[in-house]
């Protein structure tokens, strides 16, 4: 076999899905470009993680109003990178951030204020606790296209408020997004390297995991996500990894049936379908499952597929975003026709797939096992709620679930067994916007958390200091030189903390009394 040379190509080309329109070009960065910001990062961390945390807040809140007053040009790139509508793109990928950054503006200081520890019988010792929090230094961010300005602008904001520095990974398929980002801070007149982006490939990607960063915060696929612990172990940088879903959504019978049909739409075909938290695998209580499959049929038929820059509310179901995508797609819709389901929808135009319903299938199926990530819905019946948690829990993934019932305390019993990181009752996809509250996975899902308290934990180290308060007046009994007097105080020690007997108690309080003057001058230079 002949030797093949391949070359990394130099640029990346921004093209819109849905159009073919060309976007912009954007570097391929190699390894040395990838230092360097990381290195301009470090440099910028110095000053940034000495600025007060109510100061931080500040800037960030700063950035938060120049992302407001230009919400639609915003959301206008990230409609033509992803090829879906200006309307999708502003609600889910610009609006949250505005919460996340007033949320962490204003909570961070208390969320990471020093606290004392108790330390129980060590305080009786003379000694106190407490811990603080302190940044990593620069956090890398490697992101998916399927959320691009969303996923890191938040983790970006968290990075920040806790005193790091942050160089970002944009999806080679959303570089111009990524710019866009790094344009907001420049014109919010951050200082310069706070945040660093690199565009380009994988390879990039992993350049950014061995450049010297201190964490890495990925959020892709579990494939990528493991390639990528393997690198950043062998230089022991910690992870945070938001990855893969196969999300189910369980009705029981007693649902407002065209309430539900119309979440479960939305659930399964918002950003085409490509959304971690999907629901890809619908579950119906067999006593309604054929009226509720006839409406989410009768439902899927009126969305529309399209592409439009002049009506952002023109279409509901956009592009996806590539060929290997739509290649992945169209593998799960074959392979589920071939062993028999039924397809209702499913055809392909250019990078435009109409919302496919799949019926008769099980957990035998990919399309029920394997994450699709498009806008397929596959729909199984259930006869009763512990089959249904079964059936839920069947997967390799455990990232969001939803439960959909007018009884909510069957809804938070059934909560409690599913082994998902969010459980949503009536509701679905919409917890990765609300701040407040980790998100994450479980499983294959992931490993960490971005977002509330625990996101924001993620982005400090922990610093116990203690104080001895007698250590400049006497000497610890364990110190050397050890003695039988200290030996024999160790044990009356053991007895007086931890005996259950009070007859013990008392002789190990008097077995100290006796030894404690005799070592209290014992010392190294006698
Ligand atoms: P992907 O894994 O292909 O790529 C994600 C990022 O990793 C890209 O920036 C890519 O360039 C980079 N990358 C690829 N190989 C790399 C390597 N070897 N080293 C370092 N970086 C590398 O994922 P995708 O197709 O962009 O996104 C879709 C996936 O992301 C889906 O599986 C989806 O479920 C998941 N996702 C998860 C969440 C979550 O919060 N759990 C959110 C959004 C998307």
């Amino acid at each position: 076999m002949r030797t093949e040379i391949v070359e990394r190509p130099p640029i990346l080309r921004s093209i819109n899905p849905a159009t073919g329109e060309i976007l912009g070009e954007f570097k391929n960065m190699g390894e040395e470009e990838v230092k360097e910001a990381v290195k301009k990062a470090k440099k910028a961390q110095k000053d940034w993680g000495k600025i007060p945390i109510k100061e931080r807040g500040r800037w960030i809140l700063k950035l938060k109003e120049h992302i407001r007053k230009n919400i639609e040009d915003i959301a206008d790139v990230i409609s033509k990178e992803k090829g879906v509508s200006r309307f999708e793109a502003l609600t889910s990928d610009v609006f949250p951030i505005l919460d996340l950054a007033d949320f962490y503006a204003k909570n961070t200081e208390k969320i990471l204020k020093r606290e004392k520890v108790k330390i129980g019988v060590w305080n009786i010792m003379g000694r106190e606790s407490y811990i603080e929090y302190f940044p990593y230094g620069v956090i890398g961010i490697i992101s998916p296209w399927n959320f691009p300005f969303s996923i890191p602008m938040g983790q970006i904001i968290i990075a920040l408020m806790a005193g790091n520095t942050c160089v970002l990974k944009p999806s080679e398929f959303t570089p111009k997004t990524g710019i866009l980002i790094k344009e907001l801070f420049k014109d919010t007149g951050f200082p310069e390297g706070v945040c660093e982006v690199v565009t380009g490939d994988g390879l990039t990607g992993s350049y950014l995991v061995k450049s010297g960063v201190d964490k890495i915060f990925f959020t892709g696929s579990t494939q990528t996500g493991k390639i990528i612990m393997k690198t950043a172990a062998e230089h022991l940088v910690p992870v945070v990894m938001e990855l893969g879903g196969k999300d189910p959504m369980i009705v029981f019978d007693d649902v407002d049936i065209d309430i539900t049909t119309d979440a479960a739409i939305f659930g399964a075909f918002f950003n085409t379908g490509q959304v971690c938290a999907s629901v890809e695998r619908l579950y119906v209580h067999k006593k309604i499952y054929e009226e509720f499959k006839r409406a989410v049929i009768e439902k899927t038929k009126k969305l529309r597929v399209g592409f439009s820059s002049y009506e952002p509310w023109g279409y509901e179901i956009g592009a996806v975003i590539s060929e290997k995508q739509l290649m992945k797609i169209k593998e799960h819709i074959e392979d589920a026709k071939e062993n028999g389901a039924e397809v209702i929808g499913g055809e392909i135009k250019d990078l435009f797939v109409k919302p496919a319903v799949i019926l008769n299938v099980d957990h035998s199926f990919k399309v029920v096992r394997e994450e699709t990530f498009g806008p397929v819905l596959p729909i199984m019946p259930f006869e009763t709620e512990d089959e249904a948690i079964e059936l839920a829990n069947d997967s390799e993934y455990g990232l969001t679930a939803s439960v959909w019932t007018k009884d909510i305390k069957r809804a938070k019993r059934v909560a409690e067994k599913l082994q998902y990181a969010t459980v949503m009752i009536n509701d679905n996809l919409i917890t990765h916007a609300i701040p407040q509250v980790p998100w994450g996975g479980v499983k294959n899902s992931g490993i960490g958390r971005t977002h509330g308290k625990e996101g924001l934990l993620e982005m400090v180290q922990v610093r116990h200091v203690h104080t001895n308060k007698l250590g400049q007046k006497m000497r610890a009994p364990w110190w050397y030189p050890f003695s039988k007097e200290k030996y024999e105080f160790a044990l009356s020690l053991t007895n007086l903390l931890h005996s259950p007997s009070m007859k013990e108690k008392i002789q190990a309080f008097l077995g100290i009394a006796k030894n404690f003057s005799k070592i209290s001058k014992q010392k190294l230079n006698e």
